[in-house]
């Protein structure tokens, strides 16, 4: 069974980044988010859950995922944007599982936006975050994604947890500001990885 890591970081951090230098290494990937995604519009146990809680019209009659629909029930209605999570969480956990253990790398990578605020790391053996200055992020976040200003960039910044917090519940913390640097850094972490593996 492979060893398994973590690879997290606020919006804007460079995660996607990241996770694209260890895929040229040959680790494989989990990104939770399009998995969470694929799960929702697929997965018939949580597609039942789903509708159980939030109603039948969150699901079209083509069985499709109603987007517009389940996120106009649950805008700005925090226990309902709970009580989503509690039941997309462990079902992404439970895939991420299953996933990781018919791979057959020594390390595998679960890419995530939130691991410490789901409980994602007691599943994991280490995590890494990657950390860039908020300025940097917000910037980032304005060039790459026209439908965002950066009052709805620091309010996504504001769901997450401090950086600082992250870096200190993190086993690896790689910094994002310096392009030279970064490759050299996951390089490092790899080696780390790998031998932490063979143990
Ligand atoms: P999100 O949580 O929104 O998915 P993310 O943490 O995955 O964000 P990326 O998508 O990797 O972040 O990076 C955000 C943007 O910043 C991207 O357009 C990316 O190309 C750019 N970027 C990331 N790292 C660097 C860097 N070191 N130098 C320049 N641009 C960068």
């Amino acid at each position: 069974k492979p060893l398994l890591v973590g690879l997290t970081g606020g919006i804007g951090s460079g995660k996607s980044t990241v996770a694209k230098v260890f895929q040229i290494l040959n680790i494989p990937i989990y990104f939770a988010d399009d998995r969470a995604k694929w799960l929702m519009a697929k997965d018939e146990g949580l597609k039942h859950k789903i509708k159980s809680e939030f109603g039948e019209a969150v699901y079209n009659e083509d069985g499709s995922l109603n987007r517009k629909h389940l996120a106009a029930e649950v805008f700005a209605d925090d226990q309902k944007i709970k009580a989503l999570n509690n039941l997309v969480h462990p079902a992404v956990r439970e895939d991420f599982s299953i996933w990781a253990s018919s791979q057959s790398a020594p390390y595998v990578l679960k890419e995530a936006a939130l691991i410490f605020e789901t409980g994602g790391d007691k599943d994991l053996d280490k995590v890494i975050n990657v950390s860039s200055p908020l300025k940097v992020r917000v910037s980032r976040i304005l060039m790459r994604d026209a439908h965002r200003d950066e009052n709805q960039v620091n309010d996504i910044i504001d769901m997450q947890l401090p950086d600082e917090e992250k870096n200190s519940k993190s086993d690896f913390v790689i910094k994002n500001t310096d392009n030279k640097l970064l490759i050299p850094q996951v390089l490092q972490i790899h080696q780390k990885l790998l031998l932490e593996a063979s143990v």
